[in-house]
């Protein structure tokens, strides 16, 4: 179906000629420096000193004795509402005027919202200082005989036109040094306060909390006795963080210190520097210290041995940088894989598998257990394949992990498909859908019935596209019923079914109850077998709008898939109203995206020639940091979108082969993937490898 890539006009950015260099987060330094600030869009930035004064300043601070000023417009970003608070930055330093003021900002304003007392959901309590909630920072510094009144007065006016916080505020007007806002953050927020001079990194603490792990969650590992964790932190607020590391590192207890930004800058520097956080070095020293362990015979192993090896630390070690990497490169998919000689782990970004540095093999059986553990699996059963998840949540967002573990010839194997719920907007007009395209596409799903499907390879984002048409179809007043395998995203306001083949909780059997519990609209993950088909069909007859997919290459022969599956001709014709066919291609780095001319060999290998393109401009990312020398960056989906018309069913009915479908289609102005992919060349999205390696060739 696809055709060979043509000759790369710039080989280095090809990953599957760069081999391991390209490989996001390899050892090989191609990847980004962990402590570097990452790129927009990117992870948050691990240690990207926030305003001293990130406390969420719950409403202003009120001057003591003066007429309460209810409705004082706050520092931008401390919204005092906020229900949590930890992980979610607040916009440091955000110019953005002065929070909602309504109206004219004057405080004789009538108050919207009188500060409410911040119910902070932590593990620490509140201390009892005032009314409810947390005591107001610039009232510990008021207490504290720091600053006066009238310096509160002006701190409080600057914070609010200039939008910084009312610590930063202090601090910048000199009225208390950094250590004094610690302090008082720390009062404020029932912390300890750290000394970073004598409490050094200790080495036992950086060897538990790697440095990509420690840039993730924004910590510096000090002490690490009887599983008790100590860390310094900038951001009260970051609590949420330090219980996500004590879950994932399975400790005790993480007792987080305050300290100063510079401060942690500064130890964030020294605690790993010279020492590159790579899982090459882990590797290294799991081989020197392997001697224990190590059998030929694999199947001796007991059951205890391999409890022990899953739990034992260096194993831990290593399944945790594995995902933290593959989360912060925002890897979908992570592979496992024994072979017979070696054992390997590769993940995949944007739609590329990128192999990391191979473990020693006599590690695997403690490798697939340890995964096994995480996922609540059976570990003793290693004959059967097994399907499980591991939930992590990383700064405040949650990436749900699904694994599945598969006996393969030369032991098991573990995928593992990450879906971060924070990286995926269900919007259809972020589908990078062609307008007219997506103006008919909007049509068909509002039709009352009908059947519409999206079809393409596994993995071409065909889910992404129902699930946004469904949350722009999500309304009270319609229900909407989805049955799916696995259910991939949970939208409020749907009611979702999971797939349980083990009980017979088939999309045929699914399908069947839910046309029982009075659906408007009904989502079926996927159509495999004519049971399901003909289900669909029932229900679209019967008043119903069915979304689904079906794996094939476009959208012409998906009819003709249908019919192979056993459907008649007329019940197609009576309830298809319209397929979309898409592929996802990897988008052209906007940080190193160059133009340049394609030869007419290069031009002849997407059917052009060199008059068709005069005048075209043609493109591809030259490699650079941001994009680990890869030229991508991110992906999009390009579409062909069959509508159902009264010469289409004509054909349909008198048996037609694809290809004469295809003919009507183009005929009738259907715009073929192809197509969509020129166009997203042209526009300087992609490049020509892309949309020759992911689209036919029509003629
Ligand atoms: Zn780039």
């Amino acid at each position: 179906m696809s055709t060979t890539p043509s000759e790369n006009p710039k080989p280095a950015q090809n990953p599957a000629n760069t081999g391991q260099g390209a490989a996001p987060g390899a050892a090989k330094s191609a990847a980004p420096a962990p402590g570097a600030p990452r790129p927009a869009g990117a992870a948050p930035a691990p240690g990207a000193p926030r305003p001293a004064g990130a406390a969420p300043a719950p409403g202003a601070p009120k001057p003591t004795g003066a007429a309460p000023v209810p409705g004082a417009p706050k520092p931008a970003g401390a919204s005092p509402g906020a229900p949590r608070p930890a992980g979610a930055a607040p916009v440091p330093g955000a110019p953005k005027p002065a929070a909602v003021p309504p109206g004219a900002p004057k405080p004789a304003a009538p108050a919207p919202k009188p500060a409410a007392p911040v119910a902070v959901k932590k593990p620490i309590e509140a201390k009892p200082k005032t009314s409810g909630g947390r005591p107001k920072i610039g009232e510990i510094l008021l207490g504290l005989g720091l600053i006066d009144e009238q310096q509160l007065f002006e701190m409080i006016d600057e914070a609010r036109s200039s939008g910084k916080k009312l610590g930063s505020v202090a601090v910048s007007r000199g009225l208390v040094n950094e250590d004094q806002l610690v302090k008082a953050l720390a009062e404020q927020s029932n912390l300890k306060v750290g000394n970073l001079n004598e409490q050094k990194p200790q080495p036992e603490a950086l060897l538990v909390v790697s440095e990509t792990m420690a840039s993730m969650y924004k910590v510096i590992p000090l002490t690490l006795k009887d599983k008790v964790l100590s860390v310094a932190i900038v951001d009260p607020n970051n609590l949420t963080s330090v219980d996500d590391l004590r879950n994932l590192l399975g400790l005790n207890e993480v007792i987080p210190y305050l300290v100063s930004p510079s401060a942690f800058e500064e130890a964030q520097k020294k605690c790993y520097a010279g020492k590159e956080d790579s899982i090459a070095d882990l590797i290294q020293e799991l081989e020197a210290d392997g001697t224990k362990g190590r059998r030929k015979n694999e199947t001796s192993i007991d059951l205890e041995t391999l409890m022990e090896q899953a739990d034992s630390a260096p194993v831990r070690r290593l399944i945790n940088m594995v995902f933290l990497m593959a989360i912060r490169d925002q890897a979908s998919d992570i592979h496992f894989e024994p072979f017979e000689d070696d054992y390997k782990m590769r993940y995949k970004c944007d739609g590329v598998l990128f192999e990391l540095p191979p473990p020693p093999k006599y590690l695997a059986n403690a490798i697939s257990s340890r995964i096994k553990v995480m996922a609540n699996l059976d570990i003793a059963e290693r004959r059967l394949p097994q399907d499980g998840r591991i939930e992590l949540t990383i700064g405040g967002n949650r990436v749900d992990m699904r694994v599945s573990t598969l006996p393969t010839l030369f032991g098991e194997s573990a995928v593992i498909r990450l879906l971060d719920k924070s990286v995926v907007s269900l919007d259809i007009n972020k589908l990078g859908i062609d307008p007219v395209v997506l103006a008919s596409f909007r049509e068909l799903i509002s039709k009352p019935n009908g059947v519409v499907l999206v079809t393409g390879p596994t993995g071409s984002g065909k889910t992404t596209t129902l699930y946004s048409a469904l949350n722009e179809l999500n309304v009270i007043e319609e229900k909407i019923i989805t049955t799916e395998d696995p259910v991939e995203y949970e939208i409020e306001g749907l009611v979702q079914c999971p797939i349980n083949h083990e009980v017979g909780m088939t999309f045929a059997a699914a399908l069947r109850s839910i046309l029982r519990q009075d659906p408007d609209k009904i989502l079926v993950g996927e159509i495999r077998d004519l049971e399901t088909a003909q289900i669909a069909v029932q229900a679209a007859l019967t008043g119903h709008i069915v979304f689904s997919t079906l794996h094939t290459n476009d959208a012409p022969s998906t009819i003709t898939r249908m019919r192979d599956m056993g459907l008649q001709s007329y019940l197609i014709n009576a309830c298809v109203e319209g397929v979309l066919a898409q592929r996802l291609v990897r988008k052209i780095c906007a940080n190193c995206r160059e133009e340049f001319s394609p030869g007419p060999d290069q031009l002849l290998e997407l059917n052009l020639t060199p008059e068709m393109v005069a005048g075209k401009k043609f493109y591809y990312g030259k490699g650079c940091d941001i994009c680990n020398n890869t030229g991508y960056k991110g992906r999009m989906g390009i579409h062909e979108l069959l509508v159902m018309s009264d010469e289409l069913r004509d054909l349909i009915s008198k048996e037609a082969s694809t290809d004469e479908l295809r003919d009507l289609c183009v005929k009738s102005g259907m715009k073929t993937l192809r197509w969509s992919g020129l166009n997203a060349i042209h526009q300087g999205l992609t490049t020509m490898e892309e949309i020759i390696r992911e689209t036919v060739t029509e003629e």
